[in-house]
């Protein structure tokens, strides 16, 4: 059965990559070979160089997974299911991925659960930031380690566009702009207030993809464009007029650490009721206070819904 777009119960909207050939046509095929090796500089330096437990929220289809591997065990989460069968085709199945299907709004793991998480490429659709970035700051315990990328509106381009009278929209305003639907460009210091107010202290802050222009991605050879662009990240921490911005920030509000350590089901809770611990039936999860239960099939935790009673 297919669902219809718009049936899920999730407020608010969600960015669904289910079925999309994002990963052939955004990153294999369209040139974004520079984008993705200046991601990867920039996650080398914010990055620890390993721990427990890390979450990979919108993983999609598992394409910077592989820079995290000094982690024991890495979690795939994604909204959309399709996409995470295409990272279980890339990555395989092992203790050291688990895969899961679930809304960034209702994160179905207990607090303080996570050595680090990386959200790469994914508050770009996130129609409230700060409730999904709240989500992240539970999940993580006391000192977790958070790399976040976002899409900056105080890019230099639109700045330009503005300034010309090409732009409607106002770069230099804090609130965020929607410029297609479920796309969202932010200011950067609106998301540092939003860290800092959920509890958040921030490292450190670098900007990319200094040389996004299609004429000289073409006549540059990608190596010399992303040797420049790794030099000149370190100038975000003075001024962020990229088209994309990292942050590297830890959770300072104490938390109870989580001692389950491999055992795979004590990370979870009921994304509707909050209860843990869940109860494994094989075939799914089942929460014994809401009674709600959550299928696992071919390797993937799905809690994005509930599964219908028969
Ligand atoms: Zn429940």
């Amino acid at each position: 059965m297919t669902e219809e777009p718009g049936n899920h119960v999730t407020t608010p909207p969600v960015c669904d990559y289910e079925d999309s050939d994002y990963q052939a046509s955004f990153w294999d095929k369209g040139g974004r070979e520079y984008e993705d090796r200046a991601e990867a500089v920039a996650l080398e330096r914010l990055l620890p160089p390993g721990g427990r437990l890390l979450l990979e929220l919108g993983a999609g289809a598992g394409r910077n997974t592989s820079r995290y591997l000094g982690f024991d065990r890495i979690i795939l989460l994604d909204y959309s299911r399709t996409q995470l069968e295409q990272a279980q085709q890339r990555l395989g199945r092992s203790d050291k991925y688990v895969y899961v299907a679930a809304d960034v709004y209702r994160l179905p793991f207990v607090s303080g659960l996570f050595d680090a998480a990386t959200m790469i490429r994914v508050l770009h659709h996130m129609a409230d930031a700060p409730k999904a970035l709240g989500q992240v700051r539970d999940a993580l315990r006391t000192n977790g380690v958070f790399i976040l990328e976002f899409a900056n509106k105080l890019n230099l381009k639109a700045i330009l566009r503005f300034l010309l009278g090409r732009q409607k929209w106002n770069p230099f305003t804090l609130e965020p702009v929607e410029f297609a639907r479920l796309n969202f460009d932010f200011h950067p210091k609106a998301v540092r207030n939003w860290l800092r107010e959920l509890g958040f202290s921030i490292e450190r802050t670098l900007t990319l993809s200094h040389f996004r222009i299609g004429l000289l991605k073409r006549i540059v050879p990608t190596g010399i464009l992303v040797f420049f662009d790794s030099i000149l990240q370190w100038t975000g921490a003075w001024w962020q007029l990229t088209p994309s911005v990292f942050v590297k920030a830890t959770v300072m509000r104490d938390s109870i650490p989580h001692t389950g350590q491999d055992d795979l089901l004590s990370y979870f809770k009921c994304p509707d009721c909050g209860h843990s611990p869940l109860t494994d039936k094989k075939d799914h999860l089942e929460c014994s206070s809401c009674k709600k239960r959550w299928e696992v099939r071919d390797g993937i935790y799905d809690f994005r819904e509930p599964m219908k009673n028969e």
